[in-house]
């Protein structure tokens, strides 16, 4: 049949795992001509996640910011198989990826079996959860468009039966009260995002919910933002006060109902107590944790023994104690942050990597013909064919020339609501810390710009003017 697997026998088979930043970004930059290329992704799009926050409130639409894998596809120069499944198992001794539709429509066939010769990882992580009992019955996480879908619904879920006919004053309270866990990037951009929902739309539409809707971020360390400038931490902080964002620093949550959390709350002056703070929305964000998958593979390989946060890997993004698997983005362990920048450009690293790969082995096949010529040749010959070799050898040297992996970090940015944004960005040697109205337009015009294609940048643009002027949809569809 036309769909079976049939791999060109004269290449090797280069495997690769999912389709978010890392793995995207290889396959975009890959010369596919030169491997077997087989995407294994239960996701068949890629997903540019630093708009998701955005797909919570309807502020942009999440087809704009999703690009499906076939089109990404279609462009290459040779064909690509695209598998859509979940990979359950690689069998790292066996050189086999384990397969399975996952989806709701299934088929006879619903696993299968994968060899190959290069595995590239790039099935990112999983929500953490630190085994806080409750979070995965009650609590919304925000990763997958699904995630935003489900978030989107939940608000507006809350207003409506805020102010269904009757409904106690106690109960409005709980049902309007949006708490974030996690003063991480995501539940800060999350939190903006959710307090300019209601502000510019909200409040208006529904007006009796004006005095009782609050957002809370629970943050357990001292402070939100940890991984930007102290001062531009002030400034969010600062920010969200002015925009009535309730933030509770010191405050880590231990147990999660279906109507409060818990939270040991520290005291100024360091004692502990237990707060119960009831919720109607609920939003997990603290960060990530290794998938099962990547849990496995890692148990199999003798030097991942320590490997606690992921797939520990060298310089070359191989994965420790193997030689011819690859490990990128937020599975990876290579002491960057785990984001999309770091993720993109381990991704471009590994296509120039397996380009400069295939180069190679084409021109040690060509030495291995010209010596076995020159064997048999006559001394004029002989003379024309050295020459040859000579400059064959000269070409592999500059090709084995790639060196290690190093990361250029551009910078941080993250919409901290009210049209103001932080960002700390590297410029030339130095680095800028700025945060507000003109940062908001840069970062408005850094995401556009890094939207994945032409399509999506115009459907983001559009989204944008359409929210503005007429707000945002409050349909619960
Ligand atoms: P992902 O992009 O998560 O992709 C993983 C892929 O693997 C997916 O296609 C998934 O379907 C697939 N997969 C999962 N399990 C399997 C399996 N078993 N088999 C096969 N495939 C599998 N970073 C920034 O730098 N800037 C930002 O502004 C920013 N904003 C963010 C906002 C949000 C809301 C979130 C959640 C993250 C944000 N990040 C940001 C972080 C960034 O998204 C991640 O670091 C990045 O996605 C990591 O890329 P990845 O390729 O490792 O994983
Ligand atoms: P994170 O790991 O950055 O932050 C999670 C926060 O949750 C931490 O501050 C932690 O102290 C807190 N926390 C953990 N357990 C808690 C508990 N029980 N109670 C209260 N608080 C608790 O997670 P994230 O925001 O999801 O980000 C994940 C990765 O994605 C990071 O590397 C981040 O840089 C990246 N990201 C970047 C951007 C951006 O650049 N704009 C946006 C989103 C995500």
């Amino acid at each position: 049949p036309k769909e079976q697997f049939d791999p060109d026998p004269n290449k090797k088979t280069l495997v690769i795992l999912g389709t978010g930043w890392g793995s995207v970004s290889l396959l975009k930059n890959l010369d596919t001509e030169n491997y077997n290329v087989v995407v294994v992704s239960p996701r068949n799009y890629f997903l540019f996640t630093p708009l998701l926050p955005s797909c919570t409130t309807g502020t942009i639409e999440h087809r704009s910011i999703m690009e499906p894998i076939r089109n990404i596809l279609r462009h290459k120069k040779a064909k690509v198989k695209y598998y859509e499944a979940e990979c359950t198992k690689i069998d790292y001794q066996k050189k086999i990826v384990y397969a399975k539709d996952d989806s709701e429509i299934k088929g006879d066939t619903m696993e299968t079996e994968i060899p190959f010769d290069l595995l590239v990882v790039g099935v990112g992580a999983e929500n953490a959860t630190f085994g806080i009992p409750g979070v995965r019955e009650h609590a919304c996480f925000l990763k997958e468009v699904g995630d935003a879908q489900k978030i989107r619904k939940q608000i507006m879920d809350c207003v409506e039966t805020a102010t269904f006919k009757d409904q106690s004053p106690e109960e409005i309270k709980r049902l309007l009260h949006m708490v974030v866990v996690g003063g991480g990037p995501t539940g800060v951009e999350f939190a903006g995002e959710l307090q300019d929902f209601f502000m510019e739309d909200l409040q208006k539409w529904v007006p009796q919910i004006k005095d009782d809707f609050h957002v809370t971020l629970v943050e357990a360390l001292p402070n939100v933002l940890p991984m930007f400038s102290k001062q531009l931490i002030e400034y969010t902080e600062s920010s969200f006060k002015e925009e009535h964002i309730q933030i509770r620093t010191k405050t880590m949550v231990k147990n999660v109902t279906d109507k409060y959390i818990e939270a040991e709350v520290q005291n100024p002056d360091g004692s502990k107590v237990v707060e119960k703070i009831p919720y109607g929305l609920l939003v997990w964000a603290t960060g990530n944790a290794v998938r099962p998958v990547v849990k496995d593979l890692m148990s199999q390989i003798p030097a991942q023994a320590k490997a606690r946060r992921g797939l520990e890997v060298n310089e070359y993004l191989v994965v420790n104690g193997t030689e011819n698997i690859w490990a990128v983005g937020d599975c990876a362990v290579a002491n960057y942050a785990p984001t999309a920048q770091v993720a993109a450009q381990e991704g471009t690293f590994l296509a120039r990597l397996f380009n400069t790969m295939a180069k190679t082995d084409a021109i040690e096949a060509e030495l291995r013909d010209l010596s076995a010529k020159q064997a048999t040749a006559n001394p004029d010959q002989r003379k024309v064919i050295l020459e040859e070799i000579n400059e064959r050898q000269r070409q592999l040297r500059r090709i084995k020339q790639i060196g290690p992996f190093s990361y250029s970090h551009q910078g941080s940015l993250a919409y901290i609501g009210a049209e103001k944004a932080v960002a700390d960005v590297s410029w030339f040697s130095g680095n800028i810390a700025s945060g507000g109205t003109m940062t908001y337009l840069f970062w408005k015009s850094a995401y556009l710009s890094m939207c994945f294609s032409t399509r999506n940048r115009i459907l983001v643009f559009f989204d944008w003017v359409k929210a503005k002027f007429f707000g945002r949809d409050v349909s619960r569809e």
